[in-house]
């Protein structure tokens, strides 16, 4: 299985799953160009995209579904109350084959097995993604307002996994944001801090998890370096070695960032 982050961060989220001839895409939150643009550089090709899975329906993961759906065929998986939200408010969007998702189901992509899992956030019906094929198994959960033990079990046991680092609380107060966005952002339905997330990713390890992918940073409130400090002071806190114990990469926002082989 190889998972490539296309984009990843406050600004749009894309990211490509493939395992044998199945491809999958989870979230298509840029224009259509860019995202056929970063799938050709990822080595694959949109004609051969087997899936489209949406979380939820805000626009850093939706913006290319109207685009794409206008010159490809590809079915779109996703929560039936994420489907009305964007059917709503996207006329003229192309009626695909879409295929209704309930949280905790399980069903069939191809080579993949994948399963939807509830999170925390501000949207109709948002979820985060297993996905399993060959032995393998990948979850990607951003956009997530706190660690709960429904999401957090979903994600124990992957050989990788993708999880949101969102912001640093002193970037955060200090950015020209709204107060009412500020709040939002550190609610129990908006997004996982630095040190929230850190906290997650050495559960993770402890259980098991080989790969963390850091992703879903804010363009405003947030550094990569500043993220990555946290979550690797946390694990060696807790005497988790990089390397031996797990391996850890960053998700670029805007560019085509490298695969994770599993
Ligand atoms: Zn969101
Ligand atoms: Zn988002």
């Amino acid at each position: 299985m190889r998972i490539t982050p296309l984009f990843s961060g406050s600004t749009g989220n894309c990211t490509l799953v493939s395992t044998g001839s199945t491809c999958i895409l989870v979230d298509v939150g840029k224009a259509v160009k860019h995202i056929e643009q970063a799938v050709r550089c990822a080595g694959e090709d949109m004609r051969g995209i087997s899936a489209i899975i949406i979380t939820h329906e805000h626009r850093d993961h939706t913006t290319g579904l109207k685009g794409i759906l206008k010159k490809y065929d590809i079915p779109v998986y996703t929560t039936a109350e994420t489907w009305e939200v964007i059917r709503e408010r996207t006329p003229g969007l192309r009626s695909p084959r879409f295929r209704e998702v309930r949280p905790g189901e399980v069903f069939r992509i191809g080579a993949a097995l994948v399963r939807a899992f509830q999170i925390p956030h501000d949207a109709a019906c948002p979820v985060g993604y297993r996905i399993e094929a060959e032995g393998h198994s990948f979850a990607i959960a951003t956009d997530i307002g706190q660690a709960q033990p429904g999401w957090l079990e979903a994600l124990r046991g992957c050989n990788a996994v993708m999880l949101e680092c969102n912001y640093n609380e002193d970037l955060l107060s200090k950015s020209d944001k709204p107060e009412f966005c500020k709040e939002r952002v550190r609610s129990d339905h908006g997004h996982l801090s630095n040190e929230e997330c850190a906290d997650v990713v050495v559960d993770l390890v402890r259980g098991g998890v080989e790969h963390i992918c850091l992703g879903h940073m804010s363009a405003t409130s947030n550094r990569p370096e500043m993220a990555r400090d946290v979550v690797t002071k946390r694990l060696k806190a807790a005497g988790l070695v990089d390397g031996k114990h797990y391996g850890l990469t960053i998700a670029e926002r805007d560019n085509v960032s490298r695969s994770i082989w599993l």
